[in-house]
């Protein structure tokens, strides 16, 4: 079945083929590891994630990279102030080596939490320096960038074209600008592709230009192309990377060796908190830990991301995450329940649910109608284990983990037992360990009244909510 993607180089819904046979080649842009990643990242990982099942699902093999940004990425995105990763580290005191392993550790955490799968390949920044500096020696030889008190700079007058990838009018925004302009650069857009570090500047390295360090885009250029070569399929990002990151990125590959590294560039709209943007300032920047506290499952909130599309912005609110909280335990018990299911479903039935659910990821991921298919299955009268194998399949793009359903609900189960509920299953232990049946027979009748089942099975008890 045909794929379609939109691409925002085209501005359109294109059919996506591979450059290469079946493989596909993508190429991610990582956190900046100088906190948490808070959740407005996450819906951009999730995108990733189920860009990456879809394409699997569709029989394509992934050669797929993500970067870890542990140097260079300035407080703007426009080279403007610190690099974040020093500052972080003056903030809590460490190096900033330790800095990004801290929370490279935690990022890691938070994506298996989501069950998001890993790309093929990561790579950190500080390990690719050397391949950076012959990017920029390329690009330097090629007549596209030149050398400043601060730094070497690319120079934008040079391309054919530029902006390719946004609709900004550049001309216009710098009139506009209200930043000073540094007046050694040649246009106003020319942006950092090395930086002269200052002396106290930790993170450095020898260059032709001094002890110095790469600036932030020229990291994806360098590590895409080590990777994937100087063309691949797909590259991903949120929107803020449109204008500046990755308008950069293609500057810098069409300075080193004349192409546009990327023939699909994907960009996910921003999540935003009740209404606005998430920041500091509003103390709304929530954290997977943040809402796991609040009783929301790192999956629930995955579920949340896929109550829409990603091209359109996605508001965070607690009650919106507690909807999907109960969403995902519905689904749960719902696909427990056509596990258990004896009916018999013709195979023509389950054939359209398929081709209905692959129609929707394929149509640029839609996943909001990908779901309204899946809870039409669950909601369907009959009860059959047709139904959960096809979940299953499913499953295998959407990641909620359906597999194992029984788990969660008996660990949610747990966590929410009353107390009197919790006093009664000690006395039942106390009466089967002094093998007193008729009293534990008569207290898992009481169990029931409150509302609970327990089962002794091979495995131990369990206990369910009816
Ligand atoms: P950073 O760690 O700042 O480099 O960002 C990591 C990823 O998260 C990038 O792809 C950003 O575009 C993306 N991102 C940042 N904020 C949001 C948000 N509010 N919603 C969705 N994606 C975001
Ligand atoms: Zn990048």
């Amino acid at each position: 079945m045909e794929v379609k993607l939109y691409n925002t180089l085209t501005r359109t819904k294109d059919n996506f083929i591979p450059l290469k046979g079946n493989e596909v080649r993508i190429y991610s842009c990582g956190p900046t590891v100088y906190s948490y990643a808070h959740i407005g990242n996450f819906r951009t990982y999730i995108f990733m994630d189920t860009l990456r099942r879809m394409l699997q699902y569709n029989g394509y093999k992934l050669k797929h990279v993500m970067n870890i940004t542990d140097v260079g990425h300035l407080e703007s995105d426009a080279d403007e102030g610190e690099d974040k990763m020093e500052k972080a580290a003056r903030k809590e005191n460490k190096n900033p080596y330790e800095i990004a392993e801290f929370y490279t550790d935690a990022f890691m955490k938070d994506m298996k939490k989501l069950n998001i799968q890993m790309p093929e390949i990561i790579a950190k920044a500080t390990d690719h320096i050397q391949e950076m500096l012959k990017f920029v020696e390329e690009i330097m030889k090629n007549g596209y960038a030149y050398e400043t008190s601060k730094g070497i700079y690319f120079d934008i007058s040079k391309l054919d074209q530029y902006p390719v990838l946004s609709n900004r009018n550049v001309e216009e925004q710098i009139a506009g600008a209200r930043v000073d302009v540094d007046p050694e650069k040649r246009n106003p857009y020319d942006f950092a592709l090395w930086i002269k570090a200052p002396e106290n500047h930790i993170m450095k390295w020898e260059s032709p230009w001094g002890l110095s360090y790469p600036g932030w885009h020229i990291e994806c250029s360098a590590m895409g192309r080590k990777y994937l070569g100087e063309q691949f399929d797909i590259h991903t990002g949120g929107v803020d990377h449109i204008p500046t990151h990755h308008e950069n990125e293609i500057a810098q590959s069409k300075g080193a060796c004349g192409k546009i590294p990327a023939k699909f560039w994907m960009h996910v709209e921003f999540l935003q908190v009740n209404g606005g943007k998430m920041s500091k300032s509003l103390g709304n920047v929530y954290t997977i830990e943040q809402l796991q506290e609040k009783g929301i499952e790192p999956l629930a909130y995955k579920l949340f991301c896929y109550t829409a599309h990603y091209r359109t912005k996605l508001n965070f609110t607690f009650e919106g995450a507690e909807s999907s909280q109960k969403s995902l335990n519905r689904l749960r018990e719902g696909f427990i329940k056509q596990k258990n299911g004896t009916d018999k479903i013709e195979e023509e039935i389950i054939e359209d649910y398929k081709n209905k659910f692959q129609e929707a990821i394929n149509d640029d991921l839609n996943l909001p109608v990908a779901m309204g298919i899946v809870w039409e299955i669950i909601r369907n009268e009959k009860k059959s284990n047709q139904f959960a194998d096809l979940l299953l399949e499913f499953d295998q793009v959407l990641g909620l983990d359906l597999e194992n359903s029984p788990k969660y609900i008996n660990e949610q189960a747990k966590i929410e037992l009353p107390e009197e509920v919790n006093e009664l299953l000690k006395k039942r232990q106390e009466a089967r360990n002094n093998k007193d049946w008729t009293l534990s027979d008569q207290l898992r009748d009481k169990i029931k009244e409150k509302g609970f089942i327990v089962k002794d099975t091979k495995e131990g008890m369990t206990i369910e909510k009816i």
